[in-house]
């Protein structure tokens, strides 16, 4: 099995083959890891939060779940989740507009992830938001509250296409999204 560190408020891409997995784990727990899955070769087609959403019929995805990219294509299945089961897909990434000048965001982490494999994504794709609790009030609105993950939660999934999965462990310390005190970093295993 090989372990790929994610530090705080850092990113880090891996390049998964068909049927290959992979598990995200929430090293110490209660942090948010941003997470996306490019074509290896071809940036413009990437997993998407909304084409999931309708092929799926769920905000919320679930083990089982087949996530698609923007050209439907499947590119990932959920194959296990030891976690509360609260994965946004709703929220855009942080990028350096939230931030005071010079602040790691989730948006600069992807561009540097995919630089290491000479790619320069068009866009910054609705994150899936792993670990995430953005909670629906009323089916209408949105609350943050804090990650319930515990250390070692991972989700675990399968690539059904080759692709560049990239996690960032979002250095966001506001709204409480990763609990209290300082970010935290997370882990992607290959299994
Ligand atoms: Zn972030």
């Amino acid at each position: 099995m090989a372990s790929i560190i994610i530090p705080p408020r850092e990113g880090r891409a891996v390049r998964l083959a068909r049927g290959g997995h992979v598990r995200v784990v929430n090293s110490e727990g209660a942090q948010v890891v941003d997470t996306w899955a490019f074509h290896p070769s071809d940036p413009t087609e990437f997993l998407s939060m909304e084409h999931s959403r309708v092929a799926t019929y769920k905000i919320l995805f679930e083990v089982g779940d087949c996530l698609v990219t923007n050209r439907r294509a499947p590119i990932l299945t959920i194959v296990a989740d030891r976690s509360p089961g609260i994965h946004d897909t709703l929220y855009a990434a942080c990028d350096a507009l939230s931030y005071p000048p010079g602040h790691p965001n989730c948006a600069d982490n992807l561009r540097a992830a995919l630089r290491d494999f000479g790619l320069t994504p068009a866009v910054v794709p609705c994150p899936w938001n792993l670990f995430e609790h953005a909670a629906i009030v009323g089916g209408r609105y949105l609350r943050d509250e804090p990650s319930a993950a515990r250390a070692g939660d991972y989700v675990e999934l399968r690539a059904e296409m080759d692709c560049i999965l990239v996690c960032s462990a979002c250095p966001s310390t506001g709204y409480g999204i990763s609990g209290d005190g300082p970010t935290r970093g997370a882990r992607i295993d290959q299994i």
